[in-house]
């Protein structure tokens, strides 16, 4: 019986329900032995790093990922990076296909002046702070002022705003980082403003993100309710309204049209406003934005009018972009590709295929298909020991046996506080800690 050797480069969910599907194609007549690279210490991607630590429920999907993990065939190789520690050309050399899940972790910038001023960041940033990346425990967030803006109007922008309008206490029994939570505590920040360039019949909003901020205890959360009832109005105008859309924009009513608390923290989602320029003398103070409108085909216009907002802390959740590899081709922001073949014997799946769009659950139809090709393309097994002979021998490679040594070790430390974890900040103690 065949068996091929598959390495899935990225261990996030992509990557994750890549080797699931590998897995699920076994028969008597074909194998696959699966590795999977990880550049991090610590595997599970965005579902550690991006998922907010307020949806705590979210993250159990990474059950689903040890089960795939515990499997005979599968072996994971975190603290590899590839394009570092591993060139793409050695893997597609030792292995009969590379999988690339390498995710997109660049913030799309606004193309804006004033856009690098001190204090005004990406969500790109911002989420992997709070997240306790170990690549990003250095970013400067000052929550000094009282006004923050957030610029998108999708679920990151939703959760950024969210993390910052929550009062803290909501977030101590969370594995927000332990910094995060610090400054959050200290925080001054008590109204956030999310800013989306088109109407609320084209926000991303998913509907139980929009559903949960009724939920919210200690913060008042204002949609226009005029704003709304006109965006209900146009699409009812256009034709047959998808369900989910439908939805979205009951629950925007419902929350526009809810009783107020009168507490002093304050979550305004606001539509139809292009930033145009960010202002201020050493840090953001302003960000002044036109006014658009939706015309009868759909399009967005500009009205030519302005309005500012003074705030001290700008957040822009407006896309992502991957980060280059040599040898791999990009396009608008993706690794080009049809269906997930890159070229012979490498294929992409997951946000650096697709772009950062879908649920969790998207990834896992989407690999299942890729690797549907990836099967119909094997040619004659190689005969190698795929990473083993390209790794330098000293290199401290964490393995699931070491990755586990970590999980057990924040999780026991979350416990005497009633957090699920404390995640571990550090690279070096990450590794040691796999080690132990
Ligand atoms: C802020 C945020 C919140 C989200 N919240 C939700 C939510 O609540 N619910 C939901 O369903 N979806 C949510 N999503 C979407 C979900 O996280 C994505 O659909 C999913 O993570 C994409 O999976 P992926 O494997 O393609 O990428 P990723 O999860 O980004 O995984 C990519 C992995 O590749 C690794 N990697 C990158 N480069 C290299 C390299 N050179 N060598 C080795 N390894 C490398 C990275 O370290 C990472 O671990 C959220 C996304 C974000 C950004």
């Amino acid at each position: 019986m065949p068996t091929y050797k598959v390495v899935i480069v990225g261990a996030g969910p992509a990557g994750y329900f890549t080797a699931q599907a590998l897995q699920n194609s076994q028969t008597d007549d074909l194998s696959f032995q699966i590795d999977m690279i990880e550049r991090l210490p610590t595997p599970w991607g965005l579902v550690r790093s991006g998922v907010a630590p307020d949806h705590p429920k979210i993250k159990t999907v990474s059950k689903v990922f040890e089960k795939i993990a515990k499997e005979p065939n599968f072996r994971l190789f975190a603290n590899v990076e590839v394009g570092k520690d591993v060139s793409i050309k050695e893997l597609r050399e030792k292995y009969d296909a590379v999988v690339l899940s390498t995710g997109s972790a660049i913030g799309r910038k606004l193309g804006i002046p004033g856009e690098d001023l001190p204090n005004s960041l990406s969500a790109a940033q911002f989420v992997p702070w709070y997240n306790a990346h170990p690549d990003y425990t250095e970013v400067e967030v000052d929550l000094s002022g009282d006004t923050a803006v957030v610029i998108g109007a999708g679920n990151v922008a939703m959760d950024v705003a969210r993390m910052l309008a929550l009062d803290p206490t909501e977030l101590d029994p969370t594995d927000t980082a332990t910094h995060a939570l610090v400054k959050l505590h200290q925080s001054n920040i008590r109204t956030v403003i999310i800013c989306g360039r088109r109407g609320p019949e084209h926000a991303s909003f998913t509907s139980p993100e929009l559903r949960d901020l009724l939920k919210l205890e200690k913060t008042d959360v204002y949609f226009d309710l005029n704003e709304i009832e006109k965006a209900q109005v146009r699409v009812e105008a256009a034709g047959e309204v998808e369900r989910e859309l439908r939805n979205n924009l009951e629950a925007m009513r419902l929350i526009a049209e809810h009783e107020k608390k009168g507490v002093a923290r304050k979550l305004v989602i606001t539509f139809l406003a292009t930033p145009l320029e960010m202002k201020g003398s050493g840090k953001i103070e302003e960000v002044v934005f036109g006014i658009n409108q939706v015309e009868a085909d759909d399009k967005i216009t500009s009205t030519n009018k302005t309005f500012s907002v003074k705030c001290s802390l700008v957040i822009s959740a407006i896309g992502y972009e991957v980060r280059e590899f040599a040898g791999v081709p990009v396009e608008n922001g993706r690794i080009t590709n049809i269906g997930g073949k890159v070229e012979h014997n490498l294929y992409v799946v997951g946000w650096a295929k697709r772009g950062p769009n879908g649920v969790i659950g998207t990834n896992k139809s989407d690999a299942a298909d890729v690797v549907d090709l990836l099967i119909s393309e094997l040619k004659e097994p190689k005969n190698t020991n795929g990473l083993s002979d390209l790794l330098k021998s000293n290199h401290e490679v964490i393995d699931q046996a070491g990755w586990e040594k970590i999980n057990a070790s924040e999780i026991l430390s979350g416990e005497p506080h009633g957090k699920p974890r404390i995640k571990e900040v550090d690279w070096k103690a990450l590794v040691s800690l796999g080690r132990a």
